[in-house]
């Protein structure tokens, strides 16, 4: 969507399996959502049906849900074919309405959150280890992924009022966390968080952070929680105070030659957030023997070939990461908690998401946008419109 396009009127446009009913004790209930119901629409409001929790299922009262740039992607249909209409919003954090009859892990009223994927094959090596983000059979994704266990729906994500998901998948959100502010944990979080546990980052490890977005700043604020030193990579003089704001230790301009010759060797381990193609050598020579860069964010284009002399000289390893496994989303919560780790975000409103994906593609957020639900109305009103 362009800037200045005028956001298109509401809808009351209901998704293709409905029959379900408002206020239902025991049946299935229909969520006030906002999704894409074409790559150029933009987001309107709609209606979801969730499905009455089966026995292993917990049904959520969505309270905030973080906006990604993730979403930004798959509701404009950049990432190829997309299924509309499509409810983004995989950085979920609400309360527990319902409960099926085996979940006895979760209880009504308690805080809870969602991620990225809301459900895998449970059966594959990677599964088993508790890497369901790597499942060989392919997660099913929050949105816009096939639903294995409810016949061939899509599944939607967390711009809605409501959200059903199996237990497995659902994590424990410690009450000493804001719940807006925690929202972004569910992905920014446990995707820079994972990589620096990975690395076993510990007390004087120094951490270099390529990019200070809602990826990066969550790095910078993980490592640092862990007991690293932080030097912050960036190419804009301007985001030099932001980032010693939020704990950086040095803040690298990249294009300043000296400056990056000066950090020759100093590094442990660098978590790259950029997602736009960009020369890595010169980052591979500030990094130790045995060193390694996580390449976190996934370009469009091709980038600048690799060096393969830069790595070798210093046994250095060259890696991606995605996400993080539910054990280690739990654990990761859990950290922020004990370290008083959160998001640093700004609120939205429902009506304000338009103009957010805008100001996201722009840049122009520190450092991550948190839709409040309460904002969506009601199913009822949509059915009105
Ligand atoms: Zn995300
Ligand atoms: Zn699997």
């Amino acid at each position: 969507m362009t800037p200045g396009r005028p956001v298109p009127p509401p809808l009351a446009k209901p998704l293709p399996d409905l029959g379900a009913r408002d206020e239902v004790a025991d049946g299935p209930r229909l969520a006030a959502a906002y999704g894409a119901t074409a790559s150029d629409s933009g987001l309107v409001p709609l209606t979801v049906a969730r499905r009455a929790p089966k026995e292993d299922d917990v049904e959520i009262a969505v309270e905030f849900c973080g906006l990604c740039h993730s979403d930004v992607h798959a509701t404009r249909g950049e990432w190829g074919h997309q299924n509309y209409p499509l409810v983004p919003g995989h950085e979920i954090v609400g309360r527990v309405s319902r409960v099926g009859s085996a979940v006895d892990d979760f209880t009504p009223g308690e805080l809870v959150g969602v991620g990225c994927l809301v459900d895998s094959c449970r059966d594959c090596d990677s599964c088993l280890d508790g890497l369901e983000q790597y499942c060989e059979n392919g997660m099913t994704g929050t949105y816009g992924s096939k639903d294995r266990r409810n016949g061939d729906a899509i599944t939607q994500g967390g711009y809605a009022t409501s959200v059903v998901v199996d237990r497995r998948y659902v994590l424990h959100v410690p009450e000493s966390l804001d719940p807006a502010a925690a929202a972004p944990l569910l992905c920014a979080g446990v995707t820079t968080y994972s990589p620096l546990r990975h690395f076993d980052v510990e007390d004087g490890d120094v951490v270099g952070v390529i990019g200070l977005g809602g990826l990066g700043h969550m790095a910078v604020k993980l490592a640092k929680a862990m007991g690293a030193e932080v030097k912050v990579f960036t190419t804009s003089e301007s985001k030099i105070a932001a980032a010693r704001e939020i704990g950086a230790d040095e803040v690298i301009l990249s294009r300043d030659e000296a400056a990056m010759d000066a950090a020759n060797r100093s590094i442990d381990v660098i978590i790259d957030t950029v997602a736009a193609p960009h020369d890595l050598n010169p980052y591979f020579r500030t990094l130790r023997v045995d060193g390694a860069l996580f390449q976190l964010g996934l370009p469009s284009e091709d980038m600048p070939p690799v060096n393969p002399g830069a790595l070798i000289r210093r046994r250095i390893a060259y890696a991606g990461s995605l996400i993080g496994g539910i054990a280690e989303t739990q654990e990761m919560l859990d950290f922020c908690a004990e370290h008083g780790v959160t998001s640093d975000v700004e609120v939205v409103r429902a009506d304000q998401l338009n103009e957010a994906y805008n100001r996201m593609v722009a840049g122009d957020v520190k450092y991550r946008f948190v839709l409040d639900t309460s904002t969506l109305g009601t199913p009822s009103e949509r059915a009105d419109a």
